[in-house]
């Protein structure tokens, strides 16, 4: 927990360069068989630990992040480092300036252990779409960590890293916290800058933190979050101390249940909900019962306009502005010219992108392709954006009466490596509960709530509390009050 570290450096138990190595220790040991990791940045890491231990030995106050070593998903940019989102067409990348976030994380003092694994362009839901190949959920070898932050989340399970960032476009946060035993959280659209994150549906992705513990993740998003004059998108929302809400206190809060949600779910699932649900009653939370008729659209919605986004978004990586590029003969993928030849301008759009994006990506890409085209374009991406504001004017009906709204992160706990990759259709199902507040915009955070027997494992389970816009310190009290019970 970080002010657990964050005492012993400040009593001097340890130091932070112990505490990085230590970290460094575990992930050489243990990572082999998870691969939550794609890069190391040792280098980096043990001169911003440096730092915190220099502060402390000469008596200087530090911040609660100062010091901590933590993980970043390979989407998001290090100055320096190589980022590749996961993709054969990022492979050689070298960012060449940092993401907001990491600019934030610095001044607090946090130190960056490593980049971590995703599916390719954080498009998935088990981190298998990986270039570099999947990442294994840590309560159970066999199992995926869910995605698309799974190198996050299985990182702070296993505690190769002691708090993470990852990239929530349609559930990427909530579903892998959920299936790796952690807290996860996706802010309010607005308020963590994205400039610096590798684009993918650009009126959906948000950054957020992947953490031990509520508080942790409050501390976290704290450090994150606020207004950047880079991207036009963050909101003019007031800094604050999320962590500082957190008061234990339930009373009075008015907690929303959707009735079909709760009937939809098997029962080892729905009984634990329901679990959750008694213990807000007794804290003397008001649970009342919530309708949101247009909900059942989102994920047919989130299906257009995210591989919309993403046809426009990755339209840039064509070989010749980023990246991985093949322009002679000797990679024919798709144009058939394999002589000794320079490949003409198309050549190399086409085997480049042929060679070099994944399958998932390149089904995105189509499907988008397909439904921005003239002549579709109304039946698809102007119907799906209808849905998407039928869907917020549900939830803006909603929150007149309930503070928040309670749901599953998931219909079920990790399934198998393999489990779901030959049908899309199934993997997409996985965002059922969580694409919702990405297509309203609205924030919301995993919480771990109990684990259930497969087999011989026994594998956690989370639930969803979905807030009002910027109304996150809520959602945060509320969370840990059940995290502490
Ligand atoms: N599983 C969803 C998808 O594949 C969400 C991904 C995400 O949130 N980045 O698009």
């Amino acid at each position: 927990m970080i002010k657990d570290l964050h005492n012993k450096l400040i009593n001097k138990e340890i130091t932070s360069e112990q505490l990085t190595l230590d970290y460094f220790d575990r992930i050489s040991k243990k990572d082999k068989d998870i691969f939550s990791y794609l890069t190391l940045t040792k280098d980096l890491a043990l001169e911003q630990a440096k730092k915190a231990d220099e502060k402390i030995k000469k008596g200087e106050k530090i911040g609660l992040l100062e010091g901590i070593p933590g993980a970043i998903k390979d989407n998001i940019c290090i100055n320096g480092i190589r980022a590749t989102a996961a993709s054969k067409i990022l492979d050689s990348y070298i960012a060449p300036y940092n993401a907001t976030v990491i600019d934030k994380l610095n001044e607090k003092g946090a130190v960056i252990l490593g980049k971590t694994n995703l599916d390719e362009f954080a498009m998935g839901s088990s981190t298998e779409n990986s270039a570099y190949g999947p990442t294994k959920n840590p309560h159970d070898l066999n199992r995926v960590p869910g995605g698309t932050s799974g190198g996050s989340t299985a990182a702070v399970a296993a505690d190769l890293a002691s708090w993470a960032l990852g990239t929530d476009t349609g559930g990427s946060i909530r579903q892998p916290a959920a299936f790796c035993g952690v807290v996860g959280m996706k802010p309010t659209y607005g308020r963590v800058s994205r400039h610096g994150i590798i684009a993918m549906a650009s009126s959906l992705d948000q950054v957020g933190p992947i953490a031990k513990t509520v508080e942790d993740a409050a501390i976290v998003l704290s450090a994150i979050s606020g207004r950047d004059k880079h991207d036009a998108t963050s909101a003019h929302s007031q800094d604050k101390n999320y962590e500082e809400f957190l008061t234990g206190e339930v009373r009075g809060t008015k907690i929303g249940v959707v009735k079909e949600y709760l009937n939809s779910l098997e029962k080892n699932v729905r009984e634990k909900i329901e679990k959750v649900i008694e213990f807000y009653k007794k804290e003397g939370a008001k649970i009342i019962e919530t309708e949101l008729p247009h909900v059942k659209y989102a994920l047919p919605a989130y299906y257009i306009i995210q591989p919309c986004e993403v046809s426009s978004n990755l339209a840039r990586y064509d070989g010749i502005k980023y990246g991985l590029r093949i322009d002679d003969g000797d990679n024919s993928a798709i144009s058939g010219n394999s002589s000794d030849l320079p490949k003409t301008l198309l050549e190399t759009y086409f085997d480049t992108r042929q060679y070099g994006l994944g399958r998932e990506t390149k089904r995105r890409i189509m499907l988008g392709t397909y439904a921005l085209s003239s002549g579709y374009y109304e039946a698809y991406y102007l119907r799906a954006q209808k849905a998407r504001t039928l869907i917020k004017k549900d939830f803006e009906k909603a929150f007149k009466e309930a503070d928040m709204i309670l749901t599953p992160t998931t219909p079920s706990p990790a399934f198998r490596l393999g489990e779901k990759t030959e049908d899309p259709l199934k993997m997409y199902l996985e965002d059922i509960f969580t694409v919702t507040a990405n297509i309203a915009g609205i924030p919301a955070i995993s919480v771990p709530c109990g684990r259930i027997k497969e087999g011989k494992k026994e594998l956690p389970i989370g639930f969803q509390l979905m807030g009002k816009w910027f109304d996150e310190e809520n959602l945060l009290r509320v969370a840990d009050a059940y995290e502490k019970k």
